[in-house]
């Protein structure tokens, strides 16, 4: 099933710059837009239906918020970690595999604040990266080594954090 993606309410529709929240199921994404929670913002047809593919909030969230609050949370692995960002590298957005058509594309997982700076093998500090940025970023965090990260890291399972505080899931976006 396609995923939807969630943005922050400031979704830029002209450079599709935004704060994505989380990913979401098509079908929660229709209770969203008719829950007055969330616009579609970008929409594409599958299977000869307009869908939603990008949503943006209606009012900003703020501080984290727990998503799934109470579901088990998701298996840890570094293929999770590459699913959850799409396979994509988290530095310069190409697609990475485990058999890449180029050594550069091959899939790995970076640890953003490196091992050798203390930083955990956590869903909040790993990263799909392809080989080339990996090796370029070497052991510096992003700061260091000049890159951006598209997407800040995520559990899947737990929160998303945007602010230093959790806060509850707003009830509106709870169902
Ligand atoms: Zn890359």
């Amino acid at each position: 099933m396609a995923q939807v993606r969630v943005y922050n309410k400031g979704y830029d529709l002209d450079t599709g710059v935004g704060e994505l929240l989380h990913t979401t199921t098509v079908r929660h994404a229709f209770g969203m837009i008719r829950r007055g929670v969330a616009d579609p913002v970008v929409l594409a047809i599958v299977e000869d239906r307009i869908v939603p593919t990008a949503l943006e909030l209606t009012r900003q969230l703020s501080g984290a918020w727990v998503e799934g609050a109470g579901r088990r949370s998701i298996g840890f692995s570094y293929q999770a970690i590459h699913e959850r960002d799409h396979w994509c590298c988290t530095y310069c957005g190409r697609s990475v595999s485990k058999t890449p058509p180029c050594e550069a594309l091959l899939a790995t997982v970076d640890h953003v604040v490196p091992v050798s700076r203390g930083g955990p093998s956590s869903w909040l500090n790993l990263v799909s990266a392809c080989k080339e940025c990996n090796n370029r970023k070497g052991a510096r965090t992003p700061e260091e080594a000049g890159m951006l990260l598209r997407v800040d890291p995520y559990d899947p399972a737990r929160s998303y954090r945007v602010g230093g505080h959790v806060e509850a899931l707003p009830d509106a976006i709870a169902s």
